[in-house]
């Protein structure tokens, strides 16, 4: 597999950069947190790869989730939420908003057609929300990927979690899982920014 180093990875700096503890460390410093921060999902998908093996299909990756006593929900309205899917710690859930999935995947084919490679976004979605399942098991919440050491009042030391860190993390771990030919990490920005209007959701 290969890993878009850029602009992928200019993006993801450029986000981190927004955190304020994150953006006053060195450049070098900033870098080497970043690449821990893919690594952290590239192991963990070789670790789920291991155990679980790479699913064949968007089918196979339910029953995969399902046989880890993860609940799939798909809402069939539009709850009009700025998100696509979300996990869920405290029901073991993965929430797939449908509505929103399919406009947003038929304005992505239409910008850039072909641009998921045949992969369904509800898969991607899918994979997306399962790292947060496993980050959770491994570093005991959600979010947790990057932490930084902070001064609260300049004082006393605490710590500061940058949650993008995580949403890296969770890029890297669907490309490297899939075996993607791209990262899902710039388009999640592009749907970010995209105008879904109410006659776009079926
Ligand atoms: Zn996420």
């Amino acid at each position: 597999m290969q890993q878009q180093k850029d602009p992928m990875g200019a993006l993801a700096l450029q986000n981190l950069q927004r955190d304020r503890v994150f953006g006053r460390l060195p450049a070098a410093e900033q870098e080497a947190l970043l690449r821990r921060c893919v690594d952290f999902g590239m192991q963990l998908a070789a670790k789920v790869r291991d155990c679980l093996g790479v699913p064949a299909d968007e089918g196979a990756l339910e029953q995969m989730l399902r046989a880890e006593g993860i609940v799939v929900d798909r809402i069939r309205e539009d709850w009009n939420l700025p998100y696509l899917g979300e996990y869920l710690a405290a029901k073991r859930q993965i929430t797939l908003y449908m509505p929103r999935i399919r406009a947003v995947a038929a304005m992505l084919e239409t910008a850039h057609p072909h641009r998921l490679d045949g992969h369904p976004l509800s898969m991607l979605c899918l994979a997306h929300e399962f790292f947060h399942h496993e980050e959770r098991k491994e570093r005991g919440a959600v979010g947790r990927v990057l932490q930084l050491e902070n001064r609260l009042f300049g004082i006393f030391p605490c710590r500061h979690t940058v949650a993008e860190g995580s949403e890296i993390a969770a890029h890297a771990f669907v490309q490297a899982w899939l075996d993607l030919p791209f990262s899902t990490y710039s388009f999640a920005q592009e749907i970010a920014g995209m105008d879904i209007r109410k006659e776009d959701i079926r």
